[in-house]
């Protein structure tokens, strides 16, 4: 049987931990070319071994154009195409108003916004009719959170893109859409839940499905909105949070 990505050029940033890795995984076996981005070469070496397939990494900061344009000359030479954008890389870190500094404003939204902003723009020239780009969103886009004011105010930016691009894009043919996890049991989330107690337990009771999401569960949202299967869904969030959002 036919594989549903088969020989098509898959670029996932941020893919050597997380929701990217477990995504990479998840489309390498379903046939794609697929591209890992990551700022640690050593740990890009070790992702690429465990999504395997060939898969290729070009490591870079997302947050830096010219490392994207060494990614996408990469592809480029390789392939002359990018069917699917993953634009995942993503930081998550805290502040509360009063007590928010430049720093960490510019690296969240320098990561998350910006980087989001040049990973899309610049796979545009690789796409043609039928591309999908899919964003990484959050649940803490649409809810407030203690001290997550400058991290939700990116996944709010993201949703948004999502809208403009898909007007933006409606002549090329290339669709765009937002995946928007809850919490999800990544390692970064497993050493937060060990270092504070109590979170776990906090998190179980709000999520009406009772328990955390598996980094797959994230992943097969994504390959459906990169798929044909979703070939009518445009400008939309996907939520895969459990119903933490909508309920
Ligand atoms: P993670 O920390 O496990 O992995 C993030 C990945 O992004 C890593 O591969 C890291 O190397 C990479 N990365 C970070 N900054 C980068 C940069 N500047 N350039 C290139 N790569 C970079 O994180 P995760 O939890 O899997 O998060 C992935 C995305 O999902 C993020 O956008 C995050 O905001 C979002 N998200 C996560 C959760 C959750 O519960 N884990 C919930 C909602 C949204």
């Amino acid at each position: 049987m036919a594989k549903r990505f088969d020989k098509k050029v898959v670029v996932i940033t941020g893919g050597t931990d997380g929701i990217g890795l477990a995504t990479a995984k998840a489309f390498a076996a379903e046939g794609a070319h697929v591209y890992v981005t990551g700022r640690r070469q050593e740990r890009l070496e070790e992702a690429l071994e465990e999504i395997a397939n060939g898969a290729i990494g070009v490591q870079g900061d997302v947050s830096d154009p010219s490392d994207l344009d060494r990614l996408y000359a990469r592809i480029k030479q390789d392939h002359g195409r990018v069917d699917v954008v993953f634009a995942n890389a993503g930081i998550s870190e805290s502040a509360p108003i009063g007590g928010i500094e430049e720093d960490h404003f510019d690296r969240v939204f320098g990561i998350n916004v910006k980087g989001t902003v040049f990973t899309v723009q610049k796979a545009l020239p690789l796409m043609s009719a039928g591309g999908a780009v899919v964003l990484t969103g959050s649940g803490a886009g649409s809810k407030g959170f203690a001290n997550l004011s400058v991290y939700s105010a990116t996944k709010a930016a993201i949703r948004s893109f999502a809208r403009t691009w898909t007007v933006d894009l409606k002549s090329r043919g290339i669709r765009v859409n937002v995946v928007s996890p809850g919490m999800v049991l990544t390692p970064a989330m497993q050493t937060y839940l060990q270092n504070n107690a109590g979170a776990e337990e906090w998190m179980k009771q709000a999520i009406p499905f009772g328990r955390l999401a598996e980094t797959a569960e994230v992943a097969k949202a994504v390959l459906f909105l990169a798929s044909d299967e979703s070939s009518f869904v445009g400008g939309e969030e996907l939520l895969v949070d459990g119903g933490f959002v909508a309920v």
